[in-house]
């Protein structure tokens, strides 16, 4: 099987990999991929929002499976060419990614579902995100309507901050606040069969402690030992197959992957938000742990034969990852840095790297290239042993100004 993967951050990185090591694939290309997947597949620099250009690339390729990794080109429709042309892609429509690109359609999705999730407004006006404010109170939760990369919402005891960044996006979701703690479910789904795979929790918060502004995501792991017993298929049976049920109904069935990011609230299970594609951490540790090879699943999924396919199988084990992120992220990412110590941290094959934000420098170092620059993943018997390694993998890596959090998955691990 010949695969083309779109994207080029650590969740495409882990796509790649995982796909790399399945017998059944005897071609990788990613595009634009990044210094990292270099190492298992090849690049083609092709603008990854340019569906006509994927396309003609997978052509060119003979590919018979695309897999479309981040959000934006999703949303900008470049899985639509491509199933015109009659080729398997994993990844949903423009029009069904509208449950990610737009905080107001998935909204409108969850209330014609039935799906649990936060009473809100949208807003327009400054008046209406002020009187929406006022109706649920403090913690003030405001979440820019369109995409930005995990970094459009603001949860917020400070009136005026909740208000200064309402008044900053031209149309905003206010909601009620959700307590309890968070956690991150994926599902493969074919528009009709759906998939869960195994549930994790990520670090949305730049500092130790989950202070600091809210970024793409610090680290994850799974498996989650304080959650309820049945949680994924309550999640099933009350958010995931209601949603992909409601999308066929409207006659935009989604076929990828479904991120529910949920609240396991005092008054039961909400839904935070969508995505409609693998979350970056939480794919480094989910794919971790998949003991089925993962290019049938997709395939299975862009083919719309999930139904067929056997019960995934898991490790039984445990995933912990670290981001190692650059000096200003998320505000003002420092980039161009020489990355030191990449080979030394996958020396005694206990961990392993993944890149994000690098490229490829003229003499062949790696340098720092964005954000969130790499992140360090490691299994293990249990997530005390898991951390352990992740950390320690860490700690061989160095560039000018490096960041990370030290408290992945300790209370977890504890
Ligand atoms: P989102 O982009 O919608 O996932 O929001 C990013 C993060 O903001 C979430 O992971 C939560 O930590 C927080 N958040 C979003 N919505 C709420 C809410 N209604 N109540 C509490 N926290 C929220």
């Amino acid at each position: 099987m010949k695969v083309l993967v779109i994207g080029g951050g650590a969740r495409e990185h882990a796509l790649c990999r995982s796909l790399s090591q399945d017998p059944a694939v005897t071609e990788l290309h990613c595009a634009p991929g990044n210094a990292g997947i270099a190492r298992v597949a090849t690049l083609h620099p092709v603008d990854q929002l340019d569906g006509a250009a994927v396309t003609a690339l997978a052509q060119e390729l003979g590919a018979d499976l695309v897999v479309v990794g981040p959000e934006a080109p999703l949303v900008a429709g470049v899985a639509d060419p491509l199933r015109a042309a009659g080729i398997p892609v994993f990844g949903p429509s423009a029009a069904a990614a509208q449950l990610e690109g737009s905080k107001a359609f998935a909204k409108d999705v969850m209330a014609g579902a039935g799906v649990p999730t936060a009473r809100s407004y949208v807003c327009t006006t400054e008046q209406e995100a002020a009187e929406a404010l006022d109706a649920f109170g403090a913690p003030y939760v405001v979440k820019d309507d369109g995409l930005a990369a995990g970094k459009g919402v603001v949860v917020t005891e400070d009136r005026a901050a909740a208000l200064e960044h309402a008044k900053g996006c031209e149309r905003v979701v206010i909601e009620e606040y959700l307590d309890g703690p968070e956690v991150s479910l994926f599902a493969i789904t074919d528009g009709t069969t759906v998939l869960p795979l195994v549930p994790a929790q990520d670090f949305k918060r730049a500092l130790d402690g989950d202070q600091g502004p809210n970024t793409g995501g610090m680290g994850a792991y799974t498996p989650l030992p304080w959650a309820p017993e049945g949680l994924v298929e309550e999640v099933l049976a009350t958010v995931l197959q209601p949603t992909v049920d409601e999308l066929r109904r409207r006659g935009t069935p989604f076929s990828g992957l479904l991120y529910a990011g949920l609240a396991l609230t005092s008054r039961g299970t909400r839904v935070i938000e969508f995505n409609a594609r693998f979350g970056d951490p939480e794919t480094q540790v989910v794919l971790a742990r998949l003991r089925t090879p993962l290019a049938g699943v997709l395939l299975a999924a862009a083919n719309g034969t999930l139904a067929e396919l056997e019960a995934l199988r898991w490790d039984e084990g445990a995933a912990v990852t670290v981001v190692l992120a650059s000096e200003g992220y998320p505000a003002n990412p420092r980039t161009g840095d020489p990355i030191e110590g990449l080979d030394e941290a996958e020396a005694d094959g206990t961990a392993f790297v993944l890149h994000a934000g690098t490229r490829s420098g003229a003499e062949g170092e790696v340098l720092t290239a964005g954000g969130r620059v790499l992140s360090v993943t490691a299994t293990g018997a249990d997530l005390a042993e898991a951390r352990a390694k992740a950390y320690a993998g860490l700690s061989k890596i160095s560039f000018k100004g490096a960041q990370h959090r030290t408290d992945i998955a300790a209370r977890a691990a504890q």
